[in-house]
């Protein structure tokens, strides 16, 4: 078969969700969305449950994904319901619902339902995608309560550049946010994994960690905490062919690359429809037998070639590391211009295995 895999590491991914939990004090929603980027949500959750204070997703297909699969621990449904008749279906599996828009509170307002809600009442402090504007804030609040419908609010906000560990915007999100909910007394949530790990003195009774969960930094510099994290997922294959080049030979499609000397070259079972991206240009590293090396040429849909002049012991079967935790997913997203949160959704057709060592 096929050499292409992931692994992934439950270990390294409860490690990541304690250490959320451990350096802010706070309850933790882990967010699994977009099917724990790319990890898999069932198994992840299920790795999880037993210490999770809860998981947070995208939207209500995700939310029952894991109802179905036995997970019976708090879901929060990050923008809430599309449509106002996905109300039945979230008090019938208990989920906890954002509120983000006043045509959300309007829909509220005029379905009955059956059990009381517990909404998290988002807040546009500045980021200026979803959320209630602050002159709404107080009125979303009194309208929620008046409705009769909802036995608990958390007040949240989302921030734009917490991940720029010297830009100010989060200090001043904060300040919009704390005005908006003066004399609330309800339940805040903050803080996603860039001010989990780098704002420590944003304070928010509920965090809601993703990228960390899975062991990458949301930062494009090194930073303390963020180099505690344990890499989750291992994307590897194997070497299914070896070439000896001369100088002056391309490689791959449109011959980007050309050998400069002669060369040692190895065709390796993964390509860009598993997720590795095709944007990673010659010098992206890759690991071969524990040894580091780089990607050669275009990435094609199936394969790629990778350098073994200077590893000589490696060849046809070697195992080679995309990324993992040798070469970081964040190395190999900088290389590609995007980030590693991408790298990770964008995964597919590799299968996933899953180890608690
Ligand atoms: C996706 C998401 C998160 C998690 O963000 P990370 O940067 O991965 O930690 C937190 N809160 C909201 C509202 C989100 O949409």
């Amino acid at each position: 078969m096929r050499p292409a895999r992931a692994l992934i590491d439950l270990q390294a991914l409860r490690h990541n969700y304690q250490l959320a939990r451990e350096t802010t004090g706070a309850k933790a929603l882990a967010v699994i969305k977009a099917d724990a980027y790319g990890h898999g949500a069932v198994r992840c959750a299920q790795a999880l449950e037993a210490e999770a204070d809860g998981f947070a997703v995208a939207c209500i297909e995700e939310a029952l994904e894991l109802r179905e699969a036995g997970i019976r621990a708090p879901v929060l449904l990050l923008e809430g319901f599309f449509e106002a008749s996905e109300l039945p279906l979230i008090v019938e599996h208990d989920f906890w619902c954002v509120v983000h828009s006043l045509w959300q509170l309007d829909a509220i307002e005029q379905t009955p339902v059956a059990q009381p809600l517990n909404i998290w009442l988002k807040l546009d402090s500045g980021m200026h995608r979803v959320g209630l504007h602050p002159a709404d804030y107080q009125a979303a609040y009194q309208r929620l309560l008046a409705s009769g419908k909802v036995a608990k609010i958390v007040l949240m906000s989302h921030f734009a550049r917490a991940d720029e560990l010297d830009c100010a915007r989060s200090e001043e999100q904060v300040a919009v946010f704390e005005a908006a909910r003066k004399g609330l007394s309800a339940q805040i949530s903050l803080r996603n994994s860039p001010a989990v790990l780098g704002w420590p003195n944003i304070s928010s009774d509920w965090v809601r960690p993703g990228i960390l969960l899975y062991g990458a930094t949301p930062f494009d510099q090194p930073q303390a905490l963020a180099g505690r994290l344990k890499p989750v997922m291992t994307l590897e294959s194997k070497v299914i062919c070896v070439r000896e080049l001369p100088a002056g030979e391309p490689i791959g499609y449109g011959g980007g690359f050309v050998t400069d000397r002669a060369m040692r070259i190895g065709v390796v079972a993964m390509g860009y429809a598993d997720g590795y991206p095709r944007h990673a240009p010659t010098g992206t590293p890759v690991y071969i037998d524990g040894q580091p090396s780089r990607l050669l040429g275009r990435v094609s849909m199936d394969m790629l070639c990778v350098d073994l002049t200077d590893v000589p012991q490696a060849g046809l079967g070697s195992q080679v590391e995309l990324w993992g935790k040798n070469v970081l997913a964040s190395e190999v997203a900088t290389h590609a211009g995007t980030i590693p949160y991408q790298i990770f959704c964008n995964l597919r057709r590799v299968p996933r295995l899953y180890s608690e060592a």
